[in-house]
């Protein structure tokens, strides 16, 4: 009989890993259990007033470097290129990005010569912070928080200005916490190898190998800033989920996985509640910490490891306006904490995306909440009412982007631990959790956000690369 091989969680990462070890040549019989009735995790599009589309997730997926273009692949392969909506290079929300910074909005320069100009909320053009970043030494240790990266590369304003919000819009996080080695690991290599990011990027630009199709190919032609697909990116789990049924993977709905245990003959026993199931090996494509409480107590060390790695939560308020007119166009702006600790910047959805508008069309925008005002109420343990939440996207609507009028419909969810943060010393985790799984030869391979990369792409390439670790007959990851 073959083996089994069964995969925990549903979300994008699970669905990913199930995908590629459907399609192995000699494929193992998979089973992907997932907790909820859903699958796709945080990836979810709701439906509303004349087919408007909203995201409760990710909106957009980048399309750029060698996962980008895997993620295309995988599109084509389950047959949804004409689902495509893609944003291409000259369009506004490619071009334009904001800082809401000191009352006002301002746009970051894009282009080379934008660097040249003076760009407002920063003192001096930007051709300064790139001079200095160009000469300033090598860092010399093992890891650094993105903010002390940013200052001593780029200077004070980028890092409490620039970096701060990056770090707000991608991990919903502080930058005076966060790793840049594991967060930005692109910028951390490339001061390693070339001593300075500006020319480690630039010497290391298109050197990756990368897969091609017509899509991948359309999507380089119109350098493509990101894409969606017409009825929203939940779209992709539901494709993956058909392929997969089709495939004769079994996927079990509505089953908390509640433990793991090792059996003499070294194969799990995956705990359901009333059942359970035998597997030669399990991908774990569940958070860090939700793993962290599965493990059975001889694999105490990797639970410790895996528990330390935490996550943060987001409201996202997804808002409809009729008749109203947003004063920028671009994909969006994003708050600097020293200007307001729980608005994390605002999505102009409408921009980006039009064809989801619904008919007739209104205009749509996703306010994100989180940092320290939403970490600094949940800790005290405050009720986040949805009126609450709704009350405080409509105020930075209304501020930020002059949207005063009620809006014509509006969705809340706060998603409690949705966003891993990968803190200073987050790559000794890592390393803490491989060396474990290593020694023990444990059948165990971990894949999602928590550990490389938090963005769509990075997931669907951990749960292809853990698929590969079991098919290679690697023991482990
Ligand atoms: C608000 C928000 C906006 C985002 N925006 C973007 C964006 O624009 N672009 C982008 O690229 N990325 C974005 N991301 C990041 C990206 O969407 C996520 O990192 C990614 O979807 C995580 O996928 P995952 O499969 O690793 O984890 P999850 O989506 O968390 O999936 C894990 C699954 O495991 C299940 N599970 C948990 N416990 C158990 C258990 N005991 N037994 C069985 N199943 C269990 C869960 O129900 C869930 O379905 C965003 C994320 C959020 C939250």
């Amino acid at each position: 009989m073959g083996r089994t091989v069964v995969v925990l969680g549903g979300g994008i990462s699970g669905l990913a890993a199930s995908y590629h070890l459907s399609r192995a040549p000699c494929p193992p019989k998979v089973v992907l259990v997932e907790a909820s009735e859903r699958l796709g995790g945080w990836i979810r599009s709701v439906r509303g007033p004349g087919g408007a589309i909203f995201e409760l997730g990710p909106r957009g997926i980048r399309p750029a470097g060698a996962l980008g273009a895997r993620t295309l692949l995988l599109v084509s392969e389950l047959g949804l290129d004409s689902e495509v909506l893609p944003v291409r290079g000259d369009h506004p929300a490619a071009k334009n990005r904001f800082l809401y910074v000191g009352g006002a909005l301002h746009a970051l320069p894009s282009g080379l010569r934008g660097l040249f100009r003076p760009s407002p909320p920063f003192s001096k053009p930007l051709f300064w912070a790139g001079l200095r970043e160009l000469t300033a030494p090598r860092g010399k240790d093992p890891d650094e928080t993105v903010h002390s990266f940013a200052q001593r590369r780029l200077g004070p304003e980028v890092a409490s200005l620039a970096m701060d919000s990056l770090c707000r819009g991608v991990f919903a996080g502080n930058s005076r916490e966060l790793s840049v080695r594991s967060c930005f690991p692109s910028l951390f290599q490339a001061e390693q190898t070339h001593r300075s990011v500006l020319l480690g990027l630039l010497r290391g630009a298109g050197q990756s190998p990368q897969p091609d199709s017509a899509l991948i190919s359309q999507a380089r032609a119109e350098r493509w800033s990101q894409w969606s697909l017409r009825g929203g990116l939940e779209t992709l789990p539901q494709a993956l989920n058909t392929h997969l049924t089709s495939r004769g993977v079994r996927i079990l709905r509505g089953q908390p996985v509640c433990g793991l245990s090792l059996q003499a003959d070294r194969r799990w026993k995956v705990s359901l509640g009333d059942s359970s199931l035998d597997a030669d090996h399990v991908i774990s494509a569940v958070p860090a910490s939700v793993l962290g409480k599965l493990l059975p107590a001889e694999a105490a060390p990797l639970a410790r490891a895996l528990s330390a790695i935490t996550a943060v939560s987001v409201a996202v308020v997804n808002l409809q306006y009729r008749g109203a007119r947003l004063p920028v166009q671009g994909f969006g702006h994003l708050v600097p904490s020293s200007e307001d600790p729980g608005v994390l910047g605002i999505v102009y959805d409408s921009v980006a995306f039009p064809e989801q508008d619904g008919s007739p069309p209104g205009l749509r925008v996703t306010v994100m909440l989180g940092g320290s005002w939403l970490q600094t109420l949940e800790a005290r343990g405050a009720v986040l009412s949805q009126e609450l939440l709704q009350q405080q996207a409509q105020e930075a609507a209304a501020t930020q982007l002059g949207l005063k009028e009620p809006p014509s419909h509006c969705l809340v969810h706060l998603h409690k631990n949705c966003i891993p943060q990968y803190t200073l010393g987050h790559w000794q985790k890592l390393e803490a959790a491989t060396q474990f799984l290593a020694s023990q030869r444990l059948p165990l391979t971990l894949a999602g956000a928590s550990y490389e990369g938090v963005a769509v792409n990075d997931c669907i390439e951990s749960g292809r690369q853990a698929a590969a670790r079991v098919l290679g007959s690697e023991p482990n990851s």
